[in-house]
């Protein structure tokens, strides 16, 4: 199967914007074994695109585009793909729905221009945009196929991953088979170089990292004639990248973090108490989410001000003005105030800068301490995101004090 990028948008031929896209796109087809031979960038301009989509449709079986789904007039990539295509756009009501729950969500009123997202070609496959308003289609024609996808990053690579790479997996020729192997703590950059060694030597199978904003994963993909044939190429390169991360790896099957911790928890018959500021309880409802938490997880504390974490952590309001509420030492006594008065075998803790204020030179904001006891004693993991969005830091946070706490069970065996 070969492929071809469109990046569609003025603002790239001007260099307003690079074309992270198309790059991304890149790195993901090779990754499961689809040739690119051509990529290339147009203007919002129909002529222009219509002679580059329809160009491109004569000599590669799969066109890729993004961008040129917003709602305004110059927005025009899927009505020229349609066009060349032969198919007619009707209102996909489904869409119509998830885009003004979109809006509702967060509380903006819709224009009435932004109807025209949800118009989708009548016999194409709709791929739902889970991170912004414009779904993205696909379409198929005389065995050639084109993929219309949003322009905005998040939300192209989101549709992609979900969407779009079930999707070539069923019409590939050979079978294709992926191992994820999922990573907390280190970064994107870091988990590329660490296995820079595969990455270049990559033939059968290949290897391609993305990352949210929670964890990185490593995609190993196979390609084979039958399925049955997949694992005994896989299984040899996931035990390769095991060897190299290490204990940053907490999945080689899918699972979420919480999902290993409430396993482990299981187990071992072991209970945990959350001490938790600048995240707010989101560790204890990322857990809560899990059925059978009850078992392991006793109590969730929302210690928010320096009079809770001393009325409900008994620990010394002279030593939280002395240290900082965000601090080594109040993280750790959090957790070990927590562990005592719960009578757990773990406490968890976390207190933060979430921002986007309240930061000094000192405490910038994503500062956030971690603390984990056990009878072992207490460890506190220092974060530095340099973000300033809150929501993303009180995430992360979330997610890594998981990860401290799954590391420091590993280690109890
Ligand atoms: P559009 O869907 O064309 O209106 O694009 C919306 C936004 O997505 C643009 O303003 C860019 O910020 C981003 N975007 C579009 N195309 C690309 C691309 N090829 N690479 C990176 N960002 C893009
Ligand atoms: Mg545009």
């Amino acid at each position: 199967m070969k492929a071809e990028l469109i990046s569609v948008g003025t603002e790239l031929l001007m260099g307003q914007i690079v074309d992270t896209n198309s790059q991304w796109l890149s790195q993901q087809l090779s990754a499961m074994g689809i040739d690119v031979y051509y990529k290339e960038t147009v203007g919002d301009n129909p002529q222009r695109m219509r002679d580059t989509i329809a160009q491109a449709l004569t000599r590669s079986d799969i066109i890729i585009t993004t961008g040129g789904l917003g709602p305004t007039e110059d927005d025009i990539t899927k009505e020229t793909v349609s066009e060349l295509m032969g198919e007619e756009l009707v209102l996909h009501e489904e869409s119509l729905r998830a885009i003004i729950e979109n809006f509702a969500r967060r509380s903006r009123p819709m224009a009435e221009s932004n109807k025209k997202q949800a118009y989708m070609p009548k016999g194409g496959i709709v791929l739902p945009n889970y991170r912004g308003t414009a779904p993205g289609c696909i379409l198929e024609k005389d065995g050639k196929r084109a993929i219309v996808l949003p322009g905005p990053p998040t939300e192209m690579k989101h549709m992609f991953t979900t969407s779009v790479v079930p999707y070539l997996e069923s019409i590939s020729d050979s079978v294709l088979k992926s191992a994820y192997v999922r990573i907390s703590g280190i970064g994107e950059s870091t988990v590329a170089e660490m296995l820079g060694e595969l990455i270049h030597n990559q033939t059968n199978p290949t290897l391609a990292t993305y990352a949210s904003i929670s964890d990185v994963t490593v995609r190993i993909t196979a390609k084979c004639k039958k399925v049955e044939d997949a694992d005994a190429i896989l299984t040899p390169m996931v035990e390769k990248v095991l060897a190299i991360l290490g204990d940053s790896v907490y999945s080689t099957c899918g699972e979420s973090l919480p999902e290993v911790i409430a396993k482990l928890l299981t187990e071992r018959k072991e209970t945990l108490a959350l001490a938790e500021s600048c995240t707010g309880g989101m560790v204890s409802s990322m857990l809560i989410d899990i059925p059978g938490s009850s078992a392991f997880l006793m109590e969730g504390l929302v210690t928010y001000s320096n009079q809770a974490k001393s009325r409900l952590l008994d620990i010394p309001i002279d030593m939280i003005e002395l240290h900082g509420a965000v601090s080594e030492e109040v993280a750790r006594a959090m957790a070990e105030g927590v562990r005592k008065n719960a009578g757990t075998d773990y406490g968890l803790s976390i207190t933060g800068i979430a921002g986007p204020d309240g930061g000094t030179e000192e405490k910038p904001v994503g500062l956030v301490y971690i603390g984990c006891a056990d009878k072992n004693g207490t460890e506190v993991l220092k974060l530095s995101s340099g973000r300033s969005n809150r929501s993303s830091n009180r995430i992360s946070a979330a997610l890594q004090a998981l990860n401290l706490l799954r590391k420091k069970i590993l280690l109890n065996g």
